[in-house]
């Protein structure tokens, strides 16, 4: 336990220390410096990063710029006929994946209606009656009936009540609540205690190998399994390690294929089943208690 605490401490010391956002999309979020305006960046960049790292980038730097320097005040400011005319045509040879320029259209539409009836926080923040998760499959629930249903706009949508991961919403969630570095902190009232952590490929696979869980899926119970190891080590703000575990796969210091000479060098070598060749033990045998 105290080996997992220290390895996890010391990636994140690592990452701390040089800080490079190039390859990750809060870096649109950070371009802008009023919170509204970094919420409204982070609900287009959090919702079109998937795929490729440089076609995440482009698909966000295309789809924003029409909002020009004060995004929030634009989106705020027009009206719903300028979604449907002058921003498509803005952005009418854009196409990122299962998105179209409409998708955008209307989900900054359903942006700007959340804010008019109380704001995002308002509608994600737990409650005693309800669960952070039960706030979020709520809100997406909500969304279904008024948004329409193309393919790119249902893709928003994953329940975590349902089993999904909601991997996107999560990381736009911890973006606006936790304050720690690379993250806003613009949502006062959201506990960062409460987060749960986005699952994707590089995660999975990552706790994978320091033997929190043996499940080769994603999915929600994992997320869950995944934030209560990392509760373990931080329970006032689980998801600092969200950024620097993710970033191991993502800048390519944890490759798929394994590399030994990348592993000695791994602040996780001490903590990791892989080089060592046992990665898939029974989850008896883990290290973390949860
Ligand atoms: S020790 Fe190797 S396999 Fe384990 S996390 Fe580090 S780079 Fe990945």
């Amino acid at each position: 336990m105290k080996n997992f605490q220290t390895s996890l401490l010391f990636l994140e010391n690592k990452v701390l220390n040089i800080k490079d956002l190039s390859r990750d999309p809060i870096r649109f979020v950070r371009q802008f410096k009023n919170p509204k305006d970094q919420e409204l960046i982070g609900w287009i960049a959090a919702h079109l990063s998937y795929g490729r790292v440089e076609g995440i980038q482009k698909a966000i730097e295309k789809a924003t710029k029409p909002l020009g320097d004060r995004p929030s005040d634009k989106a705020l400011g027009v009206s719903h006929d300028y979604w449907t005319r002058e921003y498509q045509s803005a952005i009418h040879d854009w196409k990122w994946r299962f998105h179209k320029p409409s998708d955008i259209a209307h989900w900054i539409r359903g942006w700007v209606e959340i804010q008019q009836s109380g704001g995002l926080e308002q509608r994600l923040v737990p409650t005693k009656k309800s669960t952070a998760d039960n706030q979020l499959g709520l809100l997406i629930e909500n969304l279904k009936k008024d948004l329409p249903m193309s393919y790119g706009l249902r893709f928003n949508l994953p329940n975590p009540n349902e089993g999904s991961t909601a991997k996107r919403w999560r990381m736009m969630i911890r973006w606006f609540v936790r304050s720690g570095w690379p993250d806003l902190g613009i949502w006062s009232r959201y506990p960062p205690s409460d987060l749960i952590i986005p699952v994707d490929v590089h995660i999975g696979r990552i706790t994978r190998y320091l033997g929190i869980h043996n499940q080769k899926g994603v999915n929600n119970k994992l997320a869950i399994r995944i934030t209560e190891a990392l509760r373990t080590v931080d329970p006032m703000d689980p998801l600092r390690f969200d950024y620097p575990l993710a970033h191991m796969g993502i800048d390519g210091n944890c490759p798929t294929k394994l590399n030994l000479t990348i592993c000695a060098l791994c602040p996780l070598y001490e903590v990791c089943d892989r080089p060592k060749g046992y990665p898939y033990k029974n989850l008896k045998d883990t290290k973390v208690t949860i």
